[in-house]
């Protein structure tokens, strides 16, 4: 599997073709948007192996798709936050935010597996009472311990108040006790989801 850069920034100049204009794309904006593609290029060129191999190790699924493609684009051009299908990453000020939502998509794309969803159907991860944990509490309790094993554990914090920001408390609801409940540094996620432990 290989991490792709749209350095073409498609998505932007698609977004500026269909609002016929309204949403040009100023100089600084391109030159911001050409830092971002360099930076995450350099991230990828660090850690890109140490991704692809930590996350199947945490989660026990293979990758499936020969090439993620990241967009990265302009905040202004979209109003949603960031996406997993297509990887739609908006830009930010904090780098450090950025990759915590690219590494939570990519989790996502490895959790995108017939043998995960096989597992999780019908599964939900109820606490005492009646919430119940779901998928973005999975794809975030994998990103904590990716974080760990990637040596950025100062990004937990702040990804769980971004992303609770973000998306709602209900994104990070059930993360602090299904850690406890899940050790990931023992066993796989598909370990525990088959009660293979
Ligand atoms: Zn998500």
């Amino acid at each position: 599997m290989k991490i792709k850069i749209d350095n073409n920034t498609d998505l932007n100049n698609l977004f500026k073709f269909v609002s016929k204009g309204k949403w040009d794309l100023t100089k600084s904006e391109e030159e911001k948007l050409k830092t971002l593609n360099k930076k995450l290029e350099s991230f990828l060129a660090a850690c890109e192996s140490d991704i692809k191999k930590h996350i199947p190790e945490i989660t026990g699924f293979e990758w499936t798709e020969n090439e993620i493609i990241v967009y990265p684009v302009l905040e202004k051009f979209l109003k949603a936050p960031s996406i997993s299908y297509p990887l739609i990453l908006k830009t930010k000020k904090d780098f450090d935010l950025i990759l915590a939502v690219f590494l939570h998509e990519i989790i996502h794309h490895n959790l995108n597996c017939k043998d995960f969803k096989k597992m999780s159907k019908g599964k939900t991860y109820e606490k005492e009472g009646a919430e119940k944990f779901g998928i973005e509490d999975v794809v975030n309790t994998v990103l904590c311990e990716l974080l760990e094993r990637l040596g950025k554990h100062f990004l937990i914090q702040k990804s769980q108040k971004y992303l609770v920001e973000t998306y709602g408390k209900n994104n990070w609801f059930g993360v602090a006790e299904l850690r406890k409940k899940w050790n990931l540094k023992i066993h796989t996620l598909k370990e525990i989801m088959s009660d293979n432990r």
